[in-house]
């Protein structure tokens, strides 16, 4: 039975901004009114966000594991109420983890009463540096299909169609690549991803402790609680003096090794 769609909702969890961006780029292929929900601060997850079948919402955050264990007060404050779902992520580089996700963002937004419609993933350069995954994306192409996308997807839901009836491509991925991330994942506490300094180019404006996701910077102290850090790299990306940045030489080096051993072309993925 067709839907009448009143309002387009974008949901982020966009620790360096690119999820918010490619959501807005998704949204200006429909002609509807958007409503934006940020629920990077604590603060912002206190609140309840509730939506009914006339509403379309759009959800995006980045392939970052440590995210997914804020999954439960992510999600713990959108209560669906029936209405149309579309589940996004963005990658630079570990495209297995589009997979594992987006899966996880499904499993979550059907339990808090959505419809999950549609799924998709775009490439992002790397936030640690672009020469490490996705260098210039998303590009023009990249973002005539997330005008496609939000277009295809109203239409969709705007049908009455809320099933998704294809699947993300789990890639051809190296078995023994997904196994060492894993038994590094369990073992994260002596994972250096979280690690960082400030230098004294900090001028204490506190951009990052605005931005970080779990209040876990003492800038008096320039210090980082690491049991609260889920290593998204928010506090380095925005902050305007480049003063933060990750401990060790030895993290690019690791980005590297950690990623890359899936050999199939970054692809945007969308699946109605
Ligand atoms: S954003 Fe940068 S300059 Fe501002 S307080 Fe944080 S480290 Fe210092
Ligand atoms: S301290 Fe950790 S959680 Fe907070 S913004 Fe920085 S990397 Fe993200």
């Amino acid at each position: 039975m067709p839907n009448e769609i009143k309002k387009v909702h974008l949901v982020y969890f966009s620790p360096s901004g690119s999820s918010e961006k490619v959501l807005k780029k998704i949204a200006s292929g429909i002609n509807l009114p958007v409503e934006t929900h940020d629920l990077l601060t604590p603060a912002s997850r206190q609140k309840e966000y509730n939506f009914d079948s006339s509403d379309l919402v759009f959800f995006c955050t980045m392939t970052a594991s440590l995210v997914m264990t804020k999954f439960d007060e992510i999600f713990g404050c959108l209560h669906g109420n029936g209405a149309p779902f579309v589940g996004v992520v963005t990658f630079s580089n570990t495209q297995f983890m589009k997979v594992i996700l987006l899966e996880e963002i499904t499993k979550y937004a059907e339990k808090q009463g959505f419809k999950v419609s549609a799924l998709g993933a775009f490439p992002t350069a790397h936030s640690l540096a672009a020469s490490l995954g996705n260098e210039g994306r998303p590009n023009a192409d990249d973002e005539k299909l997330m005008q496609e996308f939000g277009r295809k997807v109203y239409e969709k839901v705007s049908s009455g169609d809320y099933v998704v009836h294809g699947k993300i491509n789990a890639p051809e991925a190296d078995a023994d690549k997904i196994a060492s991330y894993r038994s590094v994942e369990d073992g994260h506490h002596v994972f250096p991803f979280r690690e960082k300094v400030i230098s004294d180019a900090c001028i204490k404006c506190k951009t990052c402790v605005r931005h970080c996701p779990v209040d876990a910077i003492d800038i008096e102290n320039k210090t980082f609680d690491l049991d609260k850090c889920i290593g998204c790299w928010a506090c380095i990306n925005r902050c305007p003096k480049h003063a933060i940045s990750p401990k060790g030489p030895e993290v690019p080096e690791l980005v590297k090794k950690f990623s890359g051993a899936v050999k199939v072309p970054f692809e945007v993925e969308m699946v109605f």
